[in-house]
């Protein structure tokens, strides 16, 4: 088999990607998806219907009750398409210390969402939200109309029940992405512009900010192949290695199960097809953390994450 350009790098800093302590558990619940982000690494969107059985939703709280996972972090898709997301969350929040819901906030406006913030208020789920911008153009190139009123409705509705409010102890961070083929700007002068922003325009309160680089995986991927950036962004990402970043890379730390139940090792490895381990590893098989030192599968993709000040 080929080396990827990615592990023939690590191979020349004499560097590989190891498994450190594992803490976290991410549940990625399918691929259904209300939006069609344009960076969406993983192709997500309406005609999408792959979702989390109930079959293995049960295999899921079986395992968080098995293994002692110091957090749980519930992605997809729009996890809010999930109809039984409720139940989920009401089997792992007893479960973890920390409990995550990812959304791109229109989901959690949509009618069949309407009973879940107070739900995750209640369990005390930390809501990580998507916002690719602080304005509503570049945040509509990339999402589609309507999408920035939505998220600015949905923000504000959170920080009315307490999200991202000083002592609440309810979490909301953003997450911010490039809205095209470049790396994203500084974290700390990002997050300065956006808390300035959306407090001045629409009085919202939020965290924590993150910056991440788009993975050139999935809907991405395609996007930057149709509109001739391709190479360009490769050659970015390859050119910002940087081997520092690989202490604190999320899948040292952190394993990923996908709506069938498999194992992976992060969720962009999910994407990409990596396995973890040489056969396929089912949840309800899962006993114990990997061991620290396991050797983690990596592609080129894992420049995203190596590139500047990293994806951790
Ligand atoms: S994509 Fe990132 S998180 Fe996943 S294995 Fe590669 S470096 Fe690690």
């Amino acid at each position: 088999m080929t080396m990827s350009r990615f592990a023939q790098r690590l191979s020349d800093h004499g560097l590989e990607l190891t498994r450190g302590v594992t803490t976290t558990l991410q549940v990625n619940v399918g691929l259904a998806c209300d939006l069609t982000c344009r960076h969406c690494h993983l192709g997500a969107g309406p005609w999408q219907t792959e979702l989390m059985t109930s079959a293995v939703i049960e295999d899921v709280i079986a395992c968080a009750a098995r293994i002692p996972f110091a957090c749980i972090d519930i992605t997809g898709g729009a996890p809010e398409l999930l109809p039984e997301l409720p139940y989920l969350l009401s089997g792992l929040a007893e479960r973890a210390p920390k409990l995550i819901v990812r959304s791109n906030l229109t989901a959690l406006s949509l009618p069949g969402s309407a009973a879940l913030p107070e739900l995750y208020r209640d369990l005390k789920v930390s809501v990580v939200a998507s916002l690719p911008a602080v304005n509503a153009s570049q945040t509509e190139s990339q999402r589609g109309s309507g999408a920035w009123d939505t998220a600015i409705r949905t923000l504000q509705k959170l920080n009315v029940l307490g999200y991202g409010l000083a002592g609440s102890g309810l979490e909301l961070d953003l997450v911010s992405n490039p809205v095209g083929a470049f790396l994203p700007p500084g974290q700390a002068a990002t997050e300065k512009r956006f808390r300035q922003e959306l407090a001045r325009r629409h009085d919202i309160s939020f965290n924590r900010l993150f910056t991440f680089a788009n993975v050139p995986l999935g809907r991405y991927l395609e996007w930057l192949e149709s509109s001739g950036n391709l190479s360009v962004y490769r050659e970015k990402l390859e050119s910002c290695f940087n081997p520092s970043t690989l202490p604190g890379l999320m899948c040292r730390s952190l394993i990923s199960v996908n709506w069938l139940g498999i194992i992976h090792d992060c969720d962009f490895n999910l994407a990409a097809g990596l396995q973890h381990g040489r056969a396929p590893l089912n949840i309800s098989e899962l006993h114990e953390v990997p061991s620290e030192g396991t050797p983690i599968p990596v592609g080129d993709h894992c420049f995203a994450c190596t590139a500047g000040s990293g994806f951790t």
